[in-house]
């Protein structure tokens, strides 16, 4: 017998589900609801907080504060290079580490609206060190840090040197700010059409499966991938090297990229904490349980379009065939 439990349902075989199905941002969608946009856009949680307005705010802390001059930087130097480094380690650290420590190693929320049955795996041979959480941990910080940093090296050298188009927030003020709203949904268009390329058998066999060794997610799995991958997903970033920007929309563009992968994949359905923290995707939760649904993220539609998006409601496979 299937449970209520929280406000959602807990089937027999004990995987949690909202009471709701998955639902796409009001933006996009047919017909129109310009209430629903307003509340979406101004509403907590919503489009602009707490994340978006939060990763603005790191941003402008990370270019003003914690970054390297542009007279250091226009020269390659191990110095700032390595600061660089153990800055985004630390933002890391602080992110998905953070969830992890609330949510599975001191489990302050329990089980309550979590969608797996299991907790993370400490013991499987399928992953490095036979540990999930080792494992998750290993591929962020090596490969995930480094071609992370790597990106933002590469930005700040060439941007200290001219070499790609500035955006005077004095002289384009208008176009200084839409970038800012415009950089989420090139994020979701990117990762959709990056992701669905990954898929493709012979990628998904020599490279994307890393990722999917994680059915049940935890917050350092968000960026637990094959090296290529992570050059892949961030590669998001290069636009910046071509479309006229400021730093502060790179490093939006950029933390928003590394960082939020935690929340998505955290295994939880938020807002939790008696709706103070908005975190979790049942959308991205339901592409690492079924594998073949719901390739982007919840605000541009590519998914619907597509014919890829399920809404988490009934039988997978039999809404599939009913589908098709
Ligand atoms: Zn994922
Ligand atoms: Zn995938």
């Amino acid at each position: 017998m299937a449970n209520q439990t929280e406000f959602g349902i807990r089937d027999e075989k004990g995987h949690w589900r909202p009471p709701y199905p998955v639902r796409y941002a009001p933006l996009l969608t047919w017909p129109i609801r310009p209430l629903a946009f307003l509340k979406w856009l101004f509403g907590y949680p919503g489009f602009l907080w707490p994340i978006n307005l939060f990763f603005f705010g790191l941003a402008c802390l990370t270019w003003y504060v914690l970054q390297p001059s542009p007279a250091q930087t226009a020269q390659l130097h191990f110095g700032w290079i390595a600061l660089m480094f153990l800055r985004n380690m630390v933002l890391l650290w602080l992110i998905a580490g953070g969830h992890h420590l609330v949510f599975y190693t001191l489990k302050l929320h329990g089980d309550r609206r979590k969608y797996h049955p299991l907790w993370l795996s400490p013991d499987n041979k399928k992953f490095l060190f036979g540990h999930q959480t080792y494992d998750n941990v290993f591929r962020t910080c090596l490969s995930g840090c480094t071609i992370w940093t790597a990106y933002e090296v590469l930005y700040v050298w060439g941007a200290a040197n001219g070499w790609f188009p500035y955006l005077d927030p004095v002289r384009n003020p208008v176009w200084f700010a839409a970038l800012f709203l415009l950089t989420p949904l090139w994020r979701e268009t990117h990762f959709y059409f990056v992701h669905r390329l990954l898929h493709w058998r012979p990628l998904m066999h020599a490279i994307h499966r890393i990722h999917h060794l994680n059915p049940n997610p935890g917050p350092w799995s968000g960026m637990a991938m094959h090296p290529v991958e992570h050059l892949l997903y961030l590669s998001v970033v290069a636009i910046h090297f071509l479309v006229p920007s400021h730093p502060l929309h790179f490093f939006f563009n950029s933390q928003l990229t590394a960082l939020t992968p935690a929340f998505g994949h955290v295994g939880f359905e938020g807002p939790v904490f008696g709706g103070k923290l908005a975190t979790g995707s049942y959308f991205h939760y339901l592409h690492h349980r079924f594998v073949s649904c719901n390739y982007g993220e919840a605000t541009v539609p590519l998914d619907l379009w597509f014919g890829s998006f399920f809404d988490g409601e009934g039988a997978y496979r039999t809404r599939k065939k009913a589908a098709g």
